[in-house]
C-alpha cells in the first residue's frame, strides 16, 4: 500500500452530495483504504480566461488514501467514478458535477499522456493546498517542498463551508 492524495471538486448539481458520493465510492474501491478526508472549502470557478463569477462556485476537498492500485489503475477508477456521477467533458476547466485528480502518489513522478505526477497545477491552487493542510500539516509536494510554505500566497481564495464531515471512521 502506498500513500496517495486525491483532490475532489464539484460545481454542478448537488455539489455536497457529489463529494459525499465520491468519498463513499473511493472508499469502496478494492485496494484503496481512506485514511483522512478534509473539510469542504469553497472557491470561485476559474476558466482559462480567469475567474468566472457567472459560473457556480466550487466545493472542494482532499482525501488521503493508501493504495494497492498503481497510479494508472487508480486514475482509471477515479475517471469511472466521475463518469458515474454525470461528468461530461466539454471545454477545458468547464463546469462539472465531479472532478477527481491525483495530486500526489507516494512522491512518484509520471509524465505520460494520461497522467502527470505530482499534479502540475496543485502547488498554486488554494482549493487543493488549504484542505490538504487540514489533513496533513507536514505534507510535501515533490518539486515544491512543504505545502505550508505554499499556502500563504493562496489561502484568501477559498472559504470554509459549514457542512457535516464528509467522512467518519465508523
Ligand atoms: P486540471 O488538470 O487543470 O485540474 P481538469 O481536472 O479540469 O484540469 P480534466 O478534463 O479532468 O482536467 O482531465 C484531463 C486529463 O488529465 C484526464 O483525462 C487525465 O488523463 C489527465 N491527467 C493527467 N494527470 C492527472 C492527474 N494527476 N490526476 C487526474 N488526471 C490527470
Ligand atoms: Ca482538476
Ligand atoms: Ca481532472
Amino acid at each position: 500500500m502506498l500513500p496517495a492524495v486525491i483532490a475532489l471538486g464539484s460545481n454542478l448539481g448537488d455539489r455536497e452530495d457529489n463529494l459525499r458520493a465520491a468519498v463513499r465510492d473511493i472508499a469502496a474501491l478494492g485496494g484503496v483504504t481512506v485514511t483522512a478526508v478534509s473539510g469542504i472549502v469553497q472557491s470561485h470557478a476559474v476558466k482559462p480566461t480567469g475567474t468566472d463569477a457567472e459560473a457556480p462556485d466550487y466545493l472542494n476537498a482532499v482525501m488521503l488514501v493508501q493504495s494497492a492500485l498503481h497510479p494508472e489503475a487508480l486514475l482509471i477508477e477515479l475517471n469511472r467514478i466521475e463518469a458515474e456521477h454525470g461528468r461530461v467533458r466539454v471545454e477545458r476547466w468547464g463546469d462539472r458535477t465531479l472532478d477527481l485528480d491525483i495530486i500526489s502518489f507516494a512522491g512518484l513522478e509520471r509524465h505520460t499522456d494520461d497522467l502527470t505526477l505530482p499534479h502540475p497545477r496543485a502547488w498554486e491552487r488554494a482549493f487543493v493546498i488549504v484542505p490538504w493542510l487540514q489533513v496533513d500539516p507536514d505534507a510535501e509536494l515533490r518539486g515544491h517542498g512543504r505545502i505550508d510554505a505554499l499556502v500563504v500566497a493562496t489561502s484568501s481564495e477559498v472559504w470554509a463551508c459549514d457542512a457535516p464531515p464528509l467522512w467518519s471512521e465508523s
